[in-house]
This record gives C-alpha cells, sequence and structure tokens, in this order.
C-alpha cells in the first residue's frame, strides 16, 4: 500500500466498531507473532555456547543484552553469541526486516522501510533463515500449532515479478505464492516448543517428512485446514483441530494465532 492510500486506510479506522476494532488487534498482534516465531532467542542462557559448560555466572550487559561469563573457559557470552544473529547491529529493526519479508516486500524495499542498505538487507535475510534453521524441537506433544510463512527468496522481488495470489492448494500441489519465496513452517506447542522448518516445497510429501518425526501421535493438530494438514492427519492417526483463519481466530482451548501471519 502506498502513501495515498494508506492516509484514508487510517481515517477509515474510526469507522471501526468496538468488536471489528478488537479483530484488527489481533490480526496485527497475529502478524507480530510471526516474525518474532522466526526471530526467537533464548533471552537467557543455559550453557556457554564456547564450551557447553552449565557453570554460567551473570556478568552485567552489554548492548542491552545479558552477559554471561563461564566459570570454565573464562569467556563472556550473551544469547546471542554463536547463534546467526551474533554482532548483527541494529537490533531494533529485526522484527521490521522480518515481516517486512514475511509480508512479501522485496530486499530493496523492506531495506528501504527498515533504513538500512541492501548488502545489510540480503544479510540480514540470509542470518534470519539460518537462525530458523536452529530453531528445532524435537518433541511437541498436547495442542500443536502449525502453518507457514514466506520468505521472500532473493532479489527476484526487485523485477516486478507477476506472483500469484496465495493459493489453498489440493494434496500434492504445492502452496504458497511463486518460486520467489520460501516457504518456513512454524509448528509450536503449549510449552512453547518451537520448529521452524524451512520446507522446498509445501505439499503433503513434505509436510509429513517435517511433522512425522516431531509431532507426538496424541497431539491435536491445529491448522488453517489447508488439504497438506488433514492429509497428514488423517495418514497419522492425529487429531485434526481445523481454525479458519477468517473469523474469529480462537476457538476454545485451540488457536493457532500464535503461528500465523
Ligand atoms: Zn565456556
Amino acid at each position: 500500500m502506498n502513501e495515498q492510500q494508506f492516509t484514508p486506510f487510517l481515517q477509515q479506522l474510526k469507522l471501526l466498531n468496538p468488536s471489528q476494532k478488537q479483530r484488527l488487534h489481533h490480526n496485527l498482534e497475529a502478524l507480530e507473532t510471526s516474525a518474532e516465531e522466526v526471530l526467537t532467542v533464548k533471552a537467557t542462557l543455559r550453557e556457554c555456547p564456547h564450551c557447553q559448560s552449565e557453570k554460567l555466572k551473570p556478568w552485567g550487559s552489554s548492548h542491552g543484552l545479558p552477559r554471561y561469563r563461564c566459570v570454565k573457559c573464562l569467556k563472556t557470552c550473551n544469547p546471542l553469541t554463536k547463534s546467526p544473529l551474533a554482532r548483527l547491529r541494529k537490533r531494533d529493526k529485526w522484527l521490521l526486516y522480518a515481516q517486512a519479508l514475511i509480508d512479501g516486500l522485496s530486499i530493496r524495499k523492506a531495506a528501504k522501510l527498515c533504513g538500512v542498505n541492501k548488502n545489510t538487507a540480503f544479510q540480514w535475510r540470509h542470518r534470519f533463515l539460518a537462525l530458523a534453521n536452529t530453531h528445532q524441537a524435537i518433541h511437541e506433544e498436547g495442542i500443536v500449532e502449525a502453518d507457514e510463512t514466506f520468505f521472500l527468496e532473493s532479489f527476484k522481488g526487485q523485477r516486478n515479478l507477476p506472483r500469484e495470489a496465495r493459493k489453498r492448494g489440493g494434496v500434492g500441489k504445492t502452496r504458497g505464492t511463486s518460486d520467489d519465496q520460501i516457504p518456513v513452517l512454524v509448528v509450536r506447542d503449549r510449552h512453547k516448543s518451537t520448529a521452524t522448518i524451512i520446507l522446498d516445497r509445501i505439499d503433503a510429501i513434505h509436510i509429513e517428512a517435517a511433522l512425522s518425526p516431531l509431532v507426538d501421535s496424541d497431539a491435536i493438530l491445529c491448522t488453517d485446514g489447508a488439504a497438506v494438514y488433514s492429509a497428514f492427519c488423517k495418514k497419522t492417526g492425529i487429531e485434526h483441530e481445523v481454525i479458519k483463519s477468517k473469523g474469529p481466530r480462537a476457538r476454545g482451548a485451540f488457536h493457532i494465532q500464535n503461528v500465523n501471519i
């Protein structure tokens, strides 16, 4: 949306009734959550990233992050040490940038929005995807939410390629948009065990390969009801709770707003 469209859009917000305001709020929150899921890093460290010793002492803070000192190797570290986000600057812009990519902006536009140059933006995208790949919960149980989000793959977006609308494909068909988007499957349970899995394609085979080793057979899988998830549940006998993304997003204890975009 350009600025000319955005101003009247903002004015229209005044017309919303309380229930519509609440829905808008939930949807905005869900938008935020998506980038946060991809960029989740543990706020505290359990073990030294240098030597894996669990003997860490709080050691003040630096650049707004808690710092620790390892009793064994005497090195200092923070929650980002040795992670794909280590030494990246402008941390306050990361979420905005990740969300811009998820929302389908080209890297150039996302960079402009965040006030960073193109090289930085390209490096960030690479690191964010690398980080997403490190979020590998090995077991999800109870109520498990799954949904996918997309990262623009490369500079392709700059060439104004016509992008297909996001389709809900049948089993075996590729879900998602065009080839320039990398699908990231986000799976999370109520213990906040999160796995973010970068998929080659969103189809029945790849979804099954990603979910089978992860989701407990007694779990209840909450999704938006896309055919790929239904097929997985049917095949494995895992209970499937469909939460339609239109209308109220939460139904009782089941919701996918933690992972939906
Ligand atoms: Zn150490």
